[in-house]
């Protein structure tokens, strides 16, 4: 049907027609040349000056309208450094008298600032070796003819194709022009694509060789639906995608007429539906596809796109927005995930080899109080505007929960001696993502409020896959009987105390795995807001007590294969 299809993982829907815009995590390899002629090697820098300088303008303005003052700043430090004769004299010296390439010398004269910024005592002096960095990137990769353009600087419609998306990148990606992206890297539960489904873009990952087979300005379709790419698509494949877009469109307006119904299966069994968001602006797509609460707000994006740690007041803001805007519905906001594939650059903590088992989430926030300390004041002030629960990251052991909830009790006690006005109740829940906990649900049920599952996280702990490599995709197996039995374990510890359960990993806005959760009792459904009215749909046509038969034949199955074949057969 088409010329060239590449495969991928389909992370999320959508179909989307428009240029490739490859973009790359440059190679910025320096080597040393003797030139002839420097007046020529001075005007190719002072070109490549200039159109940096154009660059960041234009950033800056761009984050200035989206994201406030402060966000700017970083980048008018840049355009600072950009016009310091202390740093570009010297640079022009060494062409001239050394009769460098201006990579060299610029390399070279840079690299001696950012050691001396580097060795200073002052953190603020510290974090111009940042600004150094960066800028040096960034005018090396204009002489060095390296597309590592910003996504700021894209003004027409295309679409990213990347090794790798950062979540900070797809933070930044403008809806107006990118109409969707595919990578070589990633799964379905990687956070860029994550974002992608609640920026409705669709989106192809892990296709792992895509970027050597699209080339820049390509005509390419992302097939969010089937998880393929077309590059440089037939008259006729064309025409067949172009409606495809077409149903899907016809069929995501039959849905809207779910926004305001309730989910309840044919036998009448009652769930809720929920929208995981990452930012205060995500709340209007959730109302708007109909979310009956926030099962997941991700706060570390409060923390990313910036160089400092968000103060009390910005995240009181942003916790008060969300609160209000829901109006009384319940919202789960959980404290600071940071860790895996999200990272804070302004932390510079140490590398490490398996992050994803490593220093993140709540161990940071244990370890980093002060940090953790302010999040929760700025929670617990928040708390009179909405429904407010709080939720703990990452937590393995009791110990952990134990300690989390008494500094959170400590606050509270804390802003009441002050004055300062809390809810008189907000429950305190805890994800479970890793396997002891899942194991030792009976335990803590007895002391949390609730539980909401994080598939995303518990299944590649469950498999030992890591959830970003493409390699090990196989292996990350959402209908795996150990996960279901470990899944209904967890729900029948909680309801046998009387707590109630929930589930903001991916799955639980799989088609195929809803129909076994809602079997298996699991009260709360969260998921990218844009997959809310299709599960709605979904659970509509379906009876729990019919489904309920089934559970024992399919967590007697061996194999994920067997347990999805069979659902596909019940459909
Ligand atoms: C999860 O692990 O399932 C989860 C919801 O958290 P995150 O995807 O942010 O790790
Ligand atoms: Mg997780």
């Amino acid at each position: 049907m088409s010329r060239k299809a590449i495969a991928g993982i389909a992370a999320s829907s959508g179909i989307a027609i428009a240029k490739a815009f490859r973009l790359e995590s440059p190679e910025l390899n320096v080597n040393k040349t003797v030139i002839t002629d420097p007046a020529a090697e001075i005007a190719r820098f002072e070109q490549a000056i200039a159109t940096s300088i154009s660059d960041l303008e234009i950033i800056k303005e761009h984050i200035h309208k989206q994201l406030g003052e402060e966000q700017a700043a970083i980048f008018a430090a840049h355009l600072l450094v950009l016009s310091d004769p202390e740093l570009i004299h010297p640079i022009k010296e060494k062409i001239t008298f050394e009769q460098v390439n201006a990579e060299f010398a610029l390399n070279e004269v840079s690299s001696k600032f950012i050691d001396l910024f580097e060795s200073m005592e002052d953190a603020y002096m510290r974090e111009r070796a940042d600004d150094i960095r960066d800028v040096t990137k960034r005018v090396l990769s204009h002489l060095l003819h390296v597309n590592s353009t910003d996504l700021k600087t894209i003004t027409e419609e295309v679409i990213i194709v990347a090794k790798d998306l950062a979540p900070s990148d797809t933070a930044q990606l403008n809806r107006q022009f990118v109409k969707g992206f595919t990578t070589d890297n990633g799964g379905r539960t990687s956070h860029s694509a994550i974002m992608a489904r609640s920026m409705e873009l669709p989106a192809v990952v892990g296709t792992k060789r895509g970027t050597t087979r699209i080339q820049h300005g390509d005509i390419i379709i992302i097939d969010g639906i089937d998880g393929k790419v077309i590059v440089n698509p037939t008259a006729q494949t064309m025409k067949v995608y172009k409606e495809k877009k077409l149903a899907y469109e016809a069929k995501k307006a039959e849905w809207a007429q779910l926004i305001h119904q309730p989910t309840t299966s044919t036998d009448g069994h009652f769930v809720e539906l929920a929208a995981n968001i990452g930012t205060p602006e995500d709340v209007k797509s959730a109302l708007e596809n109909g979310a009956e609460g926030i099962g997941l707000y991700r706060t570390e994006f409060l923390y990313m796109g910036r160089d400092t740690f968000p103060t009390e007041e910005e995240q009181f803001e942003a916790y008060k927005t969300v609160l209000e805007h829901m109006k009384g519905k319940p919202v789960i906001v959980r404290t600071l995930d940071i860790g895996g594939d999200k990272e804070l650059p302004y932390l510079s903590l140490p590398q490490e080899k398996n992050p994803f088992l490593g220093f993140c989430a709540i161990r940071f926030s244990l370890s980093m109080q002060d940090m953790f300390r302010t999040q929760l004041r700025a929670l617990l002030r928040a708390s009179t505007y909405g429904h407010l629960k709080i939720m703990f990251p990452m937590i393995a052991t009791l110990s952990e929960f134990r300690q989390a909830k008494t500094i959170l009790l400590e606050e509270k006690d804390k802003l009441q001696a002050e004055g300062i006005e809390v809810a008189e109740q907000i429950d305190i829940g805890i994800m479970v993502e890793i396997p002891s906990t899942a194991i030792m649900a009976d335990l803590f049920a007895k002391e949390v409020d609730f539980f909401s599952i994080g598939t995303n996280d518990l299944i590649q702990y469950t498999l030992a896959a890591d959830r970003l490599n493409e390699s090990v995709a196989y292996l990350y197996q959402p209908y795996h009987p150990a996960l279901l039995r470990l899944i209904k374990h967890v729900i029948d510890a909680a309801h046998k105390e009387g707590k109630w359960v929930g589930m903001c990993g991916e799955m639980a806005g799989d088609e195929l795995a809803i129909p076994i959760l809602l079997a298996l009792g699991l009260d709360e459904f969260s998921m990218s807001a844009t997959s809310i009215l299709k599960a709605r749909s979904q659970i509509l046509h379906l009876s729990k007590a019919d489904w309920s038969k089934h559970i024992e034949h399919i967590l007697s199955m061996s194999t994920a294969e067997e347990v999805s074949a069979f659902i596909k057969r019940q459909h």
